[in-house]
């Protein structure tokens, strides 16, 4: 799997608008001050509250 670094860039927490932690397999986001996890599903990082996982 692999993400454009353009758009890993471009990407903040929905909630907290903070930069995210892109996990070493790129299987999903950390927002390390929300302690929420983006899944990243079929190479199309979910940056939706719904959906992420509390960690
Ligand atoms: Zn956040």
């Amino acid at each position: 799997m692999a993400l454009s670094p353009e758009l890993v860039a471009l990407l903040v927490c929905p909630q907290c608008k903070g930069t995210l932690d892109l996990e070493p397999a790129e299987t999903g986001f950390v927002c390390p001050a929300c302690r929420l996890r983006f899944p990243v599903r079929e190479e199309i990082p979910v940056m939706l509250v719904d959906e992420a996982e509390k960690i």
